[in-house]
């Protein structure tokens, strides 16, 4: 029966330590987690920004047709005065040339605005590329770093397994089973030390015939307010 508690005890450390390890995992894999979303947000902002230059770029583009189209109405209606005839005709094609001429002076001013948007743009842009390609660097890195701790605590945690299989296929079903059950509802706390009369796992003072019995048993006593397993340490 001291067998078993001392399973127990055995037990209760292993599973501490698996739970140890478990949050180890967890806070590795929360830290890469965290690096990406940087990552990933910054990746969002450069997306926008080329969608946003690309949509200019458009704009521009069309507006360069439509400058080239006013260049041309210019150059044609300019060929054909030496040929008018009439005083008429004559100030017609001025106009419609100096028309023509206004229209290319409006675009010439929007796509030197689009121009200048597209430059501001685009330093934002590299600032932000800039940016990303570091994060993604420190990302990549300290990911290395991370996947070879979690390997590691793997590795522990895989070792751990078989010792728990070990263990547990030493207690009785009934004890093992009331163990788990424990385990589960006492945050993994569920073999605790009694000690100065009081249970060490809900700091509640024991009836002192059962903290004394402790001692002596050989049985498994629990916690009447608690219900986890206690042990004592004996004074040496
Ligand atoms: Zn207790």
């Amino acid at each position: 029966m001291l067998e078993q508690l001392q399973l127990l005890r055995d037990l209760q450390e292993l599973d501490q330590q698996k739970l140890d390890i478990d949050q180890q995992r967890q806070q590795q894999t929360g830290e890469l987690a965290e690096l990406q979303v940087v990552v990933d947000r910054l990746q969002e902002m450069v997306d926008t920004l080329d969608a946003d230059i690309a949509t200019i770029e458009e704009s521009r583009g069309e507006l360069r047709l439509s400058l080239t189209k006013e260049q041309d109405n210019v150059e044609r209606a300019e060929k054909r005065l030496p040929q008018i005839k009439t005083q008429k005709e004559y100030v017609a094609v001025l106009k419609e040339v100096d028309t023509a001429k206004k229209l290319a002076k409006e675009l010439e001013v929007q796509i030197a605005e689009k121009n200048q948007e597209l430059e501001s743009l685009q330093a934002d842009r590299a600032e932000k590329v800039d940016e990303l390609n570091t994060r993604q660097e420190e990302t990549s890195s300290r990911k290395s770093e991370i996947d070879a701790r979690i390997g590691e605590l793997d590795g522990q945690l895989g070792t751990m397994a078989s010792q728990r299989g070990n263990l547990v296929g030493q207690l009785p079903t009934p004890l093992r089973k009331r163990y788990e059950l424990l385990l589960n509802r006492r945050a993994g706390l569920a073999v605790v030390e009694a000690r100065s009369g009081a249970c060490l796992g809900c700091n509640m003072h024991l009836p002192p015939q059962l903290f004394n019995s402790l001692f002596v048993t050989q049985e498994v006593q629990s916690c009447p307010h608690c219900s986890r397993l206690l042990f004592v340490v004996s004074p040496a």
